[in-house]
């Protein structure tokens, strides 16, 4: 099985967490900002205005945040290293293809985690992995057909199941 980059690249990324997703003003993030919009400190290429200065401007939550590598993998994989804002007609499916691609990365993220316990079933586990890790590129299909069935309630599950394992741990 093809072991899955987990590890963010916003070089490779369209700045997709910078505008598909919302935040709420507050503590970690300066303004309102709802899921589909531009943050309006992000400039025309694709990079923050204020990314050496993060915190300070109230924009921590920014810092915090990992897309876990779903950022690149939608640009570069399932659009061809296209960006929304060179044409607005790809904004909705691909800020759409990133949300179903942050909920993929993150039940990987959550089963690399597992497979390092001691696992009475390992096979499990790996095979919970390979369902969630298309053959060739992430295409917004193959999210699409993975998120519609029950993977995600049957990963969760089995993630549960390993509460004594991690008490042991
Ligand atoms: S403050 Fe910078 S890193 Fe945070 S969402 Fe806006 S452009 Fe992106």
């Amino acid at each position: 099985m093809t072991q899955v980059d987990l590890t963010p690249d916003c070089s490779r990324c369209a700045a997709l967490c910078c505008a598909a997703l919302a935040f709420d003003k507050g503590p970690k993030f300066g303004i309102d900002k709802p899921a589909g919009a531009p943050c309006p400190n992000l400039s025309s290429d694709a990079r923050c205005t204020i990314h050496a200065g993060l915190a300070d401007a109230g924009f921590g939550g920014c810092e915090a945040f990992t897309c876990h590598g779903a950022g690149q993998r939608i640009t570069q994989e399932a659009f061809g290293g296209a960006s929304w804002q060179d044409d607005p007609t790809l904004a909705a499916p691909m800020f759409s293809a990133f949300q179903d691609a942050l909920r993929i990365h993150n039940l990987l993220l959550l089963l690399d985690e597992a497979s390092k316990l001691p696992l009475p079933d390992p096979a499990q586990c790996a095979a919970f992995r390979a369902v969630l890790t298309p053959d060739g590129p992430m295409t917004t299909t193959w999210l699409r057909d993975t998120l519609a069935s029950d993977i995600s309630a049957r990963v969760m599950a089995y993630l549960q199941t390993l509460r004594d394992v991690v008490a042991r741990t």
